[in-house]
């Protein structure tokens, strides 16, 4: 168990809180979605409310060690604020001369946040030096940018090692999701991936065989499964690369007992192309030219029919190419059938977050993480170093 922010006194401390503000924004700078912000809520607000004094830091996309002003963490400050009705001074460059002082007049609950850390060399390259620069504001540091945890920057990472730390509530949030299906999930716990990077998600399924009850896998990933069974998947994507270690996770849950279910039935096209003329066909019995985009109807309904008894469900992944609205059909109907169902239920990754979101059934979701690669790692059994750096109780 990871020492939370709870755990501390942090009344009148300097608090250095790494969150993930790496929020999509458009050309004009507006933000598109401010879902993180609003889920960070909680621990800023517990920090206020605690008096201590708050320096909050992120990253904002990849400005590669350079001040790029369209990466500019400022409209997220003023954002905050509004949503905090509370003035939150910005400082547009923290190494300068006078931050310390503005820093050491702040009084309890003052809350300040810095410009993108990533307009420094040294974030990426977990540079002890930078680390030291942004532990020297602080007496206490607080973790709680998930999405981040899996690399090691200076940030989320070297920094731990320089002041007393502790998770936030998101990530305590994050982890006790995951625990509940990784460590104790009620059963019958089924996992549906989809998606296209059958590397990924190979390594996800050998980690979870001894806890699932059924494995669904479709979208892109699946040809490269049912073209291990000797299946026909003409021109669909596959990895042939990965074809032997298909063989071995199947016959891995033949002897553990996980039932694999496969599509039964694919919606081709001979272009990938998003109004391309379709054709259906029963899975593994491609026609050479085609490639399959989709999900057909059986596979919906035989894929929700396991859903409908399922306690516990996880869902990375879309069933088809969701970018394109003719072949979102089948990722649309899983995530209805995912809200419906009583089951504790995880949705992680861009796209199977995208359809519930879209469908606006977020709400029906137990817990959508905030983490695409970190909650991969976390379900390949890997841990995830910003994480594993926080001191334990
Ligand atoms: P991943 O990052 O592995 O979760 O993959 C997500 C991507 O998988 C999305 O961009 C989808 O368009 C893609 N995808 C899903 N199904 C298919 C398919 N049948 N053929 C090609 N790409 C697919």
């Amino acid at each position: 168990m990871k020492v939370t922010v709870r755990d501390l006194d942090v009344k009148n401390k300097t608090v250095l809180l790494r969150v993930d503000f790496n929020l999509p924004m458009d050309d004009y700078q507006n933000i598109i979605d401010d879902k993180r912000v609003i889920l960070e809520l909680p621990t800023i607000k517990y920090l206020i409310e605690n008096d201590a004094k708050i320096i909050i830091c992120s990253h904002l996309g990849r400005p590669e060690g350079k001040r790029v002003e369209k990466y500019s963490l400022r409209p997220v400050c003023k954002h905050l604020s509004n949503l905090l009705n509370k003035e939150i001074q910005f400082i547009d460059d923290f190494t300068k001369k006078g931050v310390k002082q503005i820093v050491s007049n702040m009084k309890p609950g003052d809350v300040v946040m810095l410009e993108n850390l990533r307009f420094y060399k040294g974030e990426e390259e977990n540079d002890e030096n930078f680390a030291k620069k942004l532990a020297s504001l602080a007496d206490i540091f607080v973790q709680d940018a998930f999405a981040c945890t899996h690399r090691k920057h200076a940030s989320t990472y070297a920094i731990a090692k320089l002041l007393p730390n502790a998770i936030g509530f998101l990530i305590q949030n994050e982890l006790e999701a995951f625990d509940k299906i990784l460590v104790n999930p009620e059963k019958p716990f089924v996992a549906v991936l989809g998606g296209a990077k059958v590397k990924d998600k190979l390594p996800i399924i050998e980690n979870i065989l001894d806890k699932v009850d059924t494995i669904i896998i479709a979208g892109g990933m699946s040809y490269t499964f049912i073209k291990a069974l000797d299946g026909e998947v003409g021109n669909s994507i596959v990895d042939e690369s990965k074809i032997d270690y298909c063989k071995k996770v199947l016959n891995l849950a033949k002897q553990k007992g996980v039932k694999i279910e496969l599509p039964c039935d694919n919606i081709a096209t001979k272009e990938f192309s998003p109004n391309a003329k379709i054709k259906k066909f029963n899975s593994g019995f491609l026609d050479k030219e085609y490639q399959g985009m989709d999900i057909g109807k059986k596979s919906i309904k035989k894929f929700c029919k396991i859903l409908q008894s399922a306690k516990t469900i996880l869902w990375n992944g879309p069933v088809g190419v969701y970018e394109f609205k003719k072949f979102r059909k089948g990722t649309i109907a899983l995530a209805k059938c995912i809200a419906k169902s009583n089951a504790y239920s995880i949705i992680g990754g861009g796209d199977s977050v995208a359809s519930v979101k879209d469908l606006h059934i977020e709400h029906k979701i137990s817990h959508i993480s905030t983490g695409g690669g970190a909650s991969l790692e976390l379900l390949q059994g890997k841990g995830l170093p910003g994480i594993e750096i926080i001191n334990d109780k």
